[in-house]
């Protein structure tokens, strides 16, 4: 190895004569290495490139290999479970109901039982979990969800919602708070953790969330005057067309690119604001709509006949069945209420069509 020493001057400075190249401020010494290979250790370094450049190419393809397996294995373990599962959550007993001492309700790992007017009934779920006051989320609900997000990245269209009455915990599972962060803010973190780690692709996220309120589909992310919730929508009541290949899409649904966690959470926190919400006497800042949150996933395989599949994870956070009685809705809220009602009981039609592999599926009704 060579070393030279390379002093940088001015380049006029040769026209300078000498007694004012003394005068001249001399510049720092700059160092730069250069490395002389000799001829004969030429062949053997270009040898041991070569033979790296295949062994990596070696792994990239037993790489690709082990991911088509795992993938494969996840279809697989999915596929056993079903495509349709059922979890249910039962949140702790809120103040005002252990102040009417409410009837606790007693819960397996798969049953929970319930008393109804002194007669007992059970339901059976894919999972039943039971929240205490301080909860590690991660151990019971998350740990379900992971598996799909991986399905998601893989290249299958995933959705995940809470179904229940208002004030069971639904929004506190989706979205969750400051200490407990829900499925949306985790699944959003955990999906560029992964992408992170995936070395067999590449991945780019981007983001829409709209509301179907009072049938009509609003565009939560759509540009507005200001950042006010009453400030009127530039996108309202959007059409839900079918494509020839059968997909379903949101006419002129805005669209944003999320290029990190930071600027997902930004836009869904942005969204989430003008959801509609109000007071019931159930819940104090009940969900008026269903909130859905849709995360588009762009995957770009590494090889060269690699092509990119786009896959959809929705995160939906429905609005509550209500007993209009009970809640004490009127005007407005009352109105919402039954719309939230009649689209809730279509929504377990279209599932009942998917569950029984029906080939006609009536997606249109959830929205009258
Ligand atoms: P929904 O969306 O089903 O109408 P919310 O999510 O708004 O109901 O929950 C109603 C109330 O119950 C809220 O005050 C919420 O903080 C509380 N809650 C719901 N789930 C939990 C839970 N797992 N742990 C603690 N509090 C909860
Ligand atoms: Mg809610």
């Amino acid at each position: 190895m060579v070393e030279e020493q390379i002093l940088m001057r001015p380049e006029n400075a040769a026209n300078l004569s000498p007694d004012s190249v003394a005068e001249f401020p001399v510049s720092p010494p700059v160092y730069t290495d250069v490395v002389v290979v000799p001829e004969q250790e030429k062949d053997v370094l270009q040898n041991l490139i070569s033979n790296l450049e295949s062994e990596i190419k070696q792994l990239r393809i037993k790489q690709r290999t082990w991911d088509e397996k795992r993938r494969g294995a996840l279809r697989r373990i999915l596929d056993i479970k079903g495509s349709i599962r059922v979890f249910c959550r039962i949140r702790p007993f809120l103040l005002a109901e252990k102040r009417r001492g409410s009837e606790p309700v007693s819960a397996g790992s798969e049953r929970i039982w319930m008393k109804f007017g002194g007669r007992k009934k059970d339901f059976e779920f894919d999972k039943a979990m039971v929240c205490f006051e301080i909860e590690p989320f991660a151990e019971s609900v998350f740990v379900e969800v992971e598996p799909i997000l991986r399905s998601a990245m893989d290249g299958h269209n995933v959705c995940v919602f809470a179904y229940g009455q208002t004030g069971t915990g639904k929004t506190f599972t989706m979205d969750g708070s400051n200490e407990q962060p829900g499925i949306i803010p985790r699944a959003l973190e955990e999906l560029f953790r992964q992408s992170s780690v995936d070395n067999s692709s590449s991945f780019t996220f981007s983001m829409s969330m709209l509301e179907v309120y009072m049938g009509n589909l609003r565009d939560l992310l759509a540009p507005r005057l200001c950042n006010k919730a009453y400030e009127p929508m530039s996108k309202c009541n959007l059409n839900i067309q079918t494509d020839p290949k059968g997909f379903i899409e949101v006419e002129g649904l805005s669209e944003v690119p999320i290029s990190d966690y930071a600027k997902a959470r930004w836009w869904y926190n942005k969204g989430k604001r003008f959801r509609s919400t109000s007071w019931t006497n159930v819940n104090e800042a009940s969900s008026r709509s269903h909130c859905l949150t849709r995360i588009n996933i762009f995957r770009h395989g590494d090889g060269l006949e690699a092509r990119r599949e786009v896959s959809r994870l929705w995160m939906v956070d429905l609005g509550g069945s209500e007993r209009l009685l009970k809640t004490g809705a009127k005007g407005l809220t009352m109105d919402e209420g039954r719309a939230i009602n009649l689209s809730l009981s279509a929504l377990a039609d279209v599932i009942a069509a998917l569950k029984r592999k029906r080939c006609h599926v009536p997606y249109r009704q959830v929205f009258c």
